[in-house]
């Protein structure tokens, strides 16, 4: 198995990102229709400035690492959660590569989930990205979405 040193800028539908995995999670966010934006703002964190990878809506963010989520990461996304208010996500490894895939969130009061996946609601024909069995508009059974990434697949970047 091979690692990538430095981070591949890849381009998908006329966005430049600064890596191929950020590039697979747009596109995986655009399959599971998830209206993402790249980069859309930066914070102020004590004395450094962050720009999370991906923003939903301006109420949650995501942060995409290739590999294991260090503990720094961690902190951050916990401080950017607990002063602005935030969902914040990191989604750590490659699914693309089924490696050391984990979803890690935290809430605008700073507390840590390991539960969520991404969940197919067949009543409203949407995604889910949720930690509960259950659709939160139409309360029907989610189903679990273990084929979804495969379908990404034929993207060859
Ligand atoms: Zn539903």
């Amino acid at each position: 198995m091979y690692e990538e040193i430095q981070p591949k800028p890849t381009q998908y539908k006329g966005i430049h990102y600064r890596s191929r995995l950020e590039a697979r999670w747009a596109l995986f966010f655009d399959y599971l229709k998830i209206p993402v934006e790249y980069e859309p703002k930066q914070f102020y964190l004590e004395n450094f400035r962050y720009t999370p990878d991906f923003g939903i809506d301006n109420t949650t963010f995501i942060e995409i690492k290739p590999s294991t989520v260090p503990l720094g990461t961690l902190k951050k996304a916990q401080n950017l959660a607990t002063q602005f208010r935030l969902n914040v996500f990191i989604f750590g490894g490659d699914f693309y590569e089924y490696r050391d895939m984990q979803i890690i969130k935290f809430n605008a009061l700073g507390i840590l989930s390991f539960d969520y996946d991404f969940r197919y609601c067949p009543a409203c024909d949407a995604l889910k990205l949720d930690n509960v069995g259950k659709c939160r508009v139409c309360q029907s059974e989610l189903i679990e979405q273990t084929h979804t990434k495969e379908k990404v697949k034929y993207y060859t970047f």
